[in-house]
């Protein structure tokens, strides 16, 4: 006889109503009374037969519930074993990122590059011969793949434009060649736009990803040359000058978050007030307590973030729109259903090129022998890579198999494993009560969009790029 048991699942109430959402398949469902009644009473029964579960349900329709029950995955066979890894296949190459030079005009007091780049004379460059076969690799790695993306990072990437603006008409070509897309992406710190350099990003429609920390006061804190002079000064005229055209693809803003999270509204405000579609927050890396967010700068960061997602729902109700991307990053998530056995795509289809052509898992992880996986000139290091993704993978994080917000979540990034927890595949414990506060506050702004706008959702989704899930 089969045997069931309630799969794992958090109920929460949104604008009235009860949802439930699955943590195995991170799916949500509208809740009746009935099956709330059933999930609340079987909670601690490791296993049901039929029976037991018809003695909840009322009517005649007993058995096409509980078929359905079944089918939406609420009620699991005991035979699937829970947390199984249900990857990785071959995965395609899908974004490499250019690592064009370790070298940076400013001298920013959290950035974890920073404090190990040394003597100029040990900042390496690309070479323009080494970034086309970057351009190479990842179109010869990207299997059926249509569309590939081209990241170019640093250092600041925009002290080599010189390289940016040979690599991306050889990608472009190349690309065509071979039947396939290749877009653009850069982060910055924007000190070095120019009119050219803005035109270029322009007609090569390029997402742009400025690296700001809000008002002028916020942002000099610190985020200065190496004289101690303020950047904000020297950026503020050049992003005007960006935000003379109608960019394609949103322009972004990120903020990074050290000691104290400050007046987040505040920040948001000031940076899409300067034009920016959106603004992301994240807390700085970094094992040095002077910039680290303590305990209480956390729950801080927690309150503004709910504020900031109140404020968006009331905005979204009404038919606008607030860019506050850590939200909508994660309404997308939930809205597409993505079940994430890895935090994030290092590693899988996404790697990151060091100056001398080495391949590395991600950005923030290139120049680490450790994390290097091979070279673009002989190949990925597939035993390695393997190595990495069966130990990265959910499953093999026990502590994280009983919690709810696992396919969110998956342990968090590498990057912040490594540095707060010394190894990579370790999950993040230090934020775990903090990721499923923040989570479950999402959930919160889904179930009401989903109940009073859900076409706002689906605009939402489109875009982050994702196709409708139903035609119109
Ligand atoms: S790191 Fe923490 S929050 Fe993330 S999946 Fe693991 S247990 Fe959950
Ligand atoms: S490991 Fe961290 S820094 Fe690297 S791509 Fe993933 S989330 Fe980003």
């Amino acid at each position: 006889m089969q045997r069931l048991r309630i799969a794992d699942h958090k109920i929460f109430h949104a604008g009235g109503r009860d949802f439930l959402f699955l943590a195995e398949d991170n799916a949500i469902f509208e809740l009746d009374a009935d099956i709330r009644q059933l999930l609340t009473r079987c909670a601690c029964q490791e296993e049901l037969g039929r029976a037991d579960i018809f003695a909840f349900i009322e009517g005649d329709t007993k058995s096409a519930i509980c078929h359905s029950l079944v089918g939406c995955r609420v009620l699991i066979n005991t035979d699937a074993r829970k947390g199984e890894c249900r990857s990785p296949a071959l995965v395609p190459l899908k974004t490499l990122v250019l690592h064009l030079t370790d070298a940076c005009n400013l001298a920013c007091h959290y950035c974890y590059h920073s404090r190990k780049r040394g003597t100029s004379a040990s900042q390496a460059s690309m070479t323009l011969e080494v970034a086309k076969q970057g351009v190479d690799f990842l179109l010869e790695h990207s299997g059926p793949l249509k569309d590939v993306v081209l990241v170019f990072f640093g250092g600041e990437p925009l002290i080599r434009f010189d390289l940016i603006s040979a690599v991306v008409p050889y990608a472009l070509e190349n690309a065509r060649e071979k039947g396939k897309t290749v877009s653009f992406a850069i982060t910055t710190n924007g000190t070095l736009l120019n009119e050219r350099i803005i035109r270029f990003l322009y007609d090569n429609r390029m997402s742009v990803t400025i690296s700001m920390d809000g008002s002028e006061e916020t942002h000099d804190r610190y985020r200065r040359f190496p004289d101690g002079s303020s950047s904000y000064r020297v950026i503020l005229p050049k992003v005007r000058e960006l935000f003379c055209r109608t960019w394609e693809k949103p322009v972004v803003a990120r903020v990074t978050l050290a000691q104290h999270p400050g007046n987040l509204s505040g920040m948001l405000e000031s940076l899409l007030g300067l034009g920016f579609s959106e603004t992301g927050f994240a807390p700085v890396t970094t094992q040095d307590g002077e910039y680290q967010l303590n305990d209480g700068a956390m729950t801080l960061l927690l309150k503004q973030f709910e504020m900031l997602a109140e404020k968006f729902l009331d905005i979204a109700l009404k038919g606008g729109f607030l860019g506050f991307t850590n939200l909508i990053d994660l309404l997308v998530t939930l809205h597409e259903g993505e079940v994430k056995n890895y935090p994030c795509g290092a590693g899988l289809g996404l790697f990151s090129v060091a100056p001398q052509g080495r391949v590395y898992l991600c950005q923030r992880l290139t120049g680490e022998d450790r994390f290097c996986m091979g070279d673009i000139f002989g190949g990925f290091d597939q035993r390695k890579i393997e190595g990495f993704r069966s130990e990265a993978e959910i499953s093999r994080k026990p502590i994280c198999k009983n919690c709810w917000a696992r396919v969110i979540c998956a342990g968090g990034c590498y990057h912040e494993a490594w540095i707060r927890q010394g190894d990579i595949t370790r999950p993040n414990l230090h934020y775990c009560e903090w990721i499923r506060d923040w989570t479950e506050i999402g959930l919160q702004v889904y179930g009401r969009l989903a109940s009073e706008d859900p076409e706002y959702l689906d605009k939402l989704s489109a875009l982050r790029g994702h196709a409708p899930m139903f035609d119109s």
